[in-house]
């Protein structure tokens, strides 16, 4: 691991002032994802900046048919909240269920939006309920914000401060682990609004994506028989040592059947 220089800011926009001026400068929250990179060598920061001591990345809020998490906001704080157990309790569900204790107890909202794995179950949830991110300086809705295998549309130095759910009126999520890591083989999230159903597929191809044709299916009847005969096609899907791409989309419709008998 290259060595760095640690910085402990108080505030976002020191945060953000700080990262600015550094060479290679790259936030750290729970570091489940870039110390392991670091230790890889697959990243290099000149600097960290923790996020740590940061209040106002924090807290778990409802205002009206908005829910709102901090960014600091621990995967265990999330599954453990009585506000998102009540607002979204899907939502609550799918970070009980990220990687082990450690990982939820050190790993955050932002950080795991920020990193964008593939296979992560956040994103899944951010693009079916529409969220939007709140950053230091604009909101990215999630429908813009994954743009492939670890990219997003921040821009260097870019500070997730929140992530901003709208309440459904039902969703649900299912997700077929990889047995060691706990990430989503194939994960589907389910939501259904005012504005129609949206499904959100993560883990399955390169990036997180909306299941268009499973959306129009459950739009004629939200119903685990409205998948009868419905094909989905393996084409784009990830095909690795882990699963096929054929398995992939066989779990596909099995994850989305799971969701809709939880709703
Ligand atoms: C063994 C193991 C199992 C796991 N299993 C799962 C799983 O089942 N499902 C799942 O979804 N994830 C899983 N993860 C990943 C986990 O959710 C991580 O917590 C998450 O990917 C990164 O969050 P972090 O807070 O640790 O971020 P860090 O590792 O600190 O940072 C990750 C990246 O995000 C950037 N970043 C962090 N915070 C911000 C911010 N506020 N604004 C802008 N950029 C920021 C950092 O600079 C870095 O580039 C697993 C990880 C491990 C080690």
């Amino acid at each position: 691991m290259q060595d760095f220089a640690l910085h402990r800011p108080t505030s976002a926009a020191a945060a953000v002032e700080t990262c600015r001026g550094c060479d290679e400068g790259r936030y750290l929250a729970g570091g489940q994802s870039l110390i392991p990179m670091m230790k890889l060598d697959l990243a290099l920061p000149s600097d960290l900046v923790s996020l740590a001591g940061i209040a106002e990345l924090s807290g778990i809020r409802r205002e009206g048919e908005t829910l709102t998490i901090g960014a600091a906001e621990t995967h265990a704080a999330v599954a453990e909240s009585a506000e998102v157990a009540g607002a979204i309790p899907a939502l609550a569900g799918l970070a009980a269920r990220i990687g082990d204790a450690q990982v939820r107890n050190r790993g955050t909202l932002g950080g795991s939006i920020a990193h964008a794995d593939p296979a992560a179950d956040y994103p899944a949830a951010l693009l079916a309920l529409g969220a939007a991110i709140v950053t230091d300086r604009r909101e990215i809705e999630a429908e813009s914000f994954f743009a492939g295998p670890y990219e997003t549309a921040l821009e260097a130095g870019e500070l997730i401060r929140a992530a901003r759910f709208p309440i459904p009126e039902a969703a649900a999520y299912a997700k077929f682990p990889q047995p060691a890591s706990k990430f989503a083989l194939v994960g589907v999230f389910l939501a259904r609004t005012a504005e129609g159903v949206r499904v959100a597929v993560t883990g399955a191809a390169t990036t997180v994506f909306r299941a268009d044709a499973i959306e129009q299916a459950l739009e004629r009847s939200f119903e685990a028989s409205a998948l009868d005969g419905l094909e989905i096609p393996p084409d784009g899907l990830t095909d690795n040592l882990d699963a096929s791409a054929e398995y992939r989309a066989h779990l596909i419709g099995a994850m989305t059947r799971r969701a809709l008998t939880a709703i």
